[in-house]
């Protein structure tokens, strides 16, 4: 599923023909759809037109192109329509310095006063910044107290507004203009913030992608905005449906979701998620944040068996359907080193192409023999999180349970690289971190070396 979470669906050019532009974005996987309102009579309509239609949501608010006029008694008025159920957010408000259709201060006095509105009524808020982003911000920083979310729609900042935006807890909607040829500015943007705090737009009928740019946009069009983030990202197109839907659900409560997984697919691996226990407690993990990884929810109750394993292969394909399978998840897989082998070798059975086990490279320390004499035949690669070139960083950095850790990695892998078909290790590229020394360190065990994305404020 894919939400187009800003669309004007009141638009004349769209309402003429609405059941037959909900059906299209149905056909096209758009499940959800949330219609924004840009004035009190606008918001009405998106209201109106979200009760009667299912798969539609609405938004109340007041544009920044409308700001003058503006009175306490609409925004009265627009609280009340708040209170139906289909709507999700107050906007889209904010700030719109390059038309000027409002004098700036009346501007900046009824974003604040909207962004106090959606802030006692517990509602997001979709935020509209033209060439205004100083200001927005300010505004948003000295209003929000700390307990408003929004996002800041059709974004259109560099990636250092990018960064400000996020560290203020807001999300980023990126628009169909993400596949013009000379917007690399927000593919950049694309490329470099957690996608989890991204949300997918079509703002139609305004801003069609590239294929229809200049034509009149809808839902169904999203799906172009979708391919170009999933290029940028070197994702799959149903990787990035998957993430970004997590992310309007978060915030908006709209799209559909699914539960916790033991077998989870990304691009064209399936990875298996067997146990949340780790040997260490690394300062960058991600686990203490979100128990998602990829729009993949990986909370574990208990230790799924080999038999549930197997079954959650079976249920995504077969291990022959996918290009690898991997044991990763949110903890060490080789704490449960019997299990992985006997799985291993069952899937391979069962057809598997290649087979990968990521993992902190502490299991020889764990069960006090060479491990990696112990894959071999069964796995055809091993990940080695080496994350640092010596003992006091790595110390510091992965917080491990067991003493000698840094060292023991190191005999993991010169033994996996004497036994194993691929070894590579890999760091995470903290703050401070020397890379460099890191990969004289891999190359001199001679394994592969990568560096993993470290997103501050993901
Ligand atoms: S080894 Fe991986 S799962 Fe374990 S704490 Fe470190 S980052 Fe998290």
């Amino acid at each position: 599923m894919i939400v187009d979470t800003h669309a004007h669906l009141t638009a004349a050019e769209l309402r003429r023909e609405l059941d037959a532009v909900v059906a299209r974005a149905r056909d096209a996987g758009v499940g959800a759809i949330v219609t924004v309102g840009t004035d009190l009579v606008d918001s009405r309509a998106a209201v109106r037109l979200a009760q009667r239609t299912e798969g539609v949501w609405a938004t109340v608010g007041v544009h920044p192109h409308d700001a003058a006029g503006l009175t306490e008694a609409a925004l009265d008025d627009l609280a009340a329509l708040a209170g139906s159920p289909k709507v999700v957010a107050w906007g889209e408000i904010g700030l719109d310095y390059f038309r000027d259709r409002s004098p700036r201060d009346e501007q900046r006095r009824w974003f604040r006063a909207q962004v106090v509105r959606a802030r006692e009524l517990g509602l997001p808020v979709v935020v509209h910044d033209r060439e205004a982003h100083a200001d927005t911000l300010a505004i948003l920083k000295a209003e929000a107290g700390g307990e408003l979310r929004g996002v800041f729609h059709c974004f259109s900042g560099d990636l250092s507004f990018a960064r400000e935006v996020l560290a203020l807890g807001f999300y980023l909607s990126i628009p169909g203009t993400v596949t013009y040829p000379k917007n690399d500015e927000l593919r950049r943007v694309v490329a470099s913030v957690p996608l989890e705090r991204c949300l997918l737009e079509t703002d139609c009928p305004y801003l069609a992608p590239q294929p229809r740019r200049g034509q009149r946009n809808e839902p169904s069009l999203i799906v172009h905005t979708a391919q170009a983030v999933a290029e940028v990202r070197g994702l799959a197109v149903s990787d990035v449906a998957r993430v970004t839907t997590r992310a309007s659900r978060t915030l908006f409560g709209v799209g559909e979701v699914g539960g916790a997984r033991i077998a989870y697919p990304i691009r064209r691996s399936l990875y298996l998620n067997v146990t949340s226990r780790c040997t260490n407690r690394c300062a960058f993990c991600a686990k203490g944040r979100s128990p998602e990884v990829k729009g993949h929810d990986l909370t574990l109750e208990r230790e799924p068996g080999i038999d549930e394993v197997l079954a959650a292969v079976e249920a995504e394909g077969g291990p022959a359907a996918w290009e690898e399978v991997v044991f990763c998840g949110f903890g060490e897989p080789l704490l449960r080193l019997d299990d992985v082998t006997a799985l291993a070798r069952e899937l391979r059975r069962r057809g598997a192409r290649r087979i990968r086990v990521n993992t902190d490279g502490l299991a020889n320390l764990v069960h006090e023999r060479d491990v990696a004499a112990e894959l071999a035949g069964c796995v055809d690669a091993v990940s080695v999180s080496l994350n640092a070139p010596d003992a006091a960083t790595y110390d510091r950095l992965c917080r491990p349970s067991v003493s000698g850790a840094y060292e023991g990695v190191l005999a993991f892998v010169r033994s996996a690289v004497a036994r194993l078909p691929e070894v590579t290790a890999s760091v995470v590229a903290v703050p401070g971190l020397d890379v460099e020394a890191c990969r004289r360190v891999a190359e001199s065990l001679g394994a592969r070396f990568r560096v993993r994305e470290y997103n501050e404020v993901g």
